[in-house]
């Protein structure tokens, strides 16, 4: 994050967990405060706002929003 720029997350307040400055808390799989709601990049609390983070932190929530789909979908 470049001193001074905060995330355009204020639409997310009292539905996600959020820090002080705005950054959407994420686990280490993107996983939110709701469960099935993934986040990646600078507007996360991933350290190191970098370009090639935010992408390995975007395929890395994808990983998680298909596993947590294959777990909880109903059975055919
Ligand atoms: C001046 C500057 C220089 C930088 N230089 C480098 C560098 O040299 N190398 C490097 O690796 N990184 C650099 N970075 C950091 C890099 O830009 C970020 O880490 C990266 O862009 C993060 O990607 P992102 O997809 O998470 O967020 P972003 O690239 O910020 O993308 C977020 C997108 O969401 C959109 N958006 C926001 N709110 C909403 C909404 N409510 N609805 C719909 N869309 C919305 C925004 O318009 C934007 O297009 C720099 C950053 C800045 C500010």
């Amino acid at each position: 994050m470049q001193i001074g720029l905060l995330p355009n997350t204020d639409f997310l307040k009292g539905t996600l967990e959020l820090t002080r400055f705005g950054e959407i808390i994420v686990d280490a799989k993107g996983q939110t405060s709701v469960p099935g709601v993934l986040a990646a990049g600078d507007c996360t609390t991933v350290p190191y706002k970098q370009i090639i983070i935010a992408m390995g932190e975007g395929a890395k929530a994808s990983l998680a929003a298909f596993d947590h789909l294959i777990r909880t979908s109903a059975p055919a």
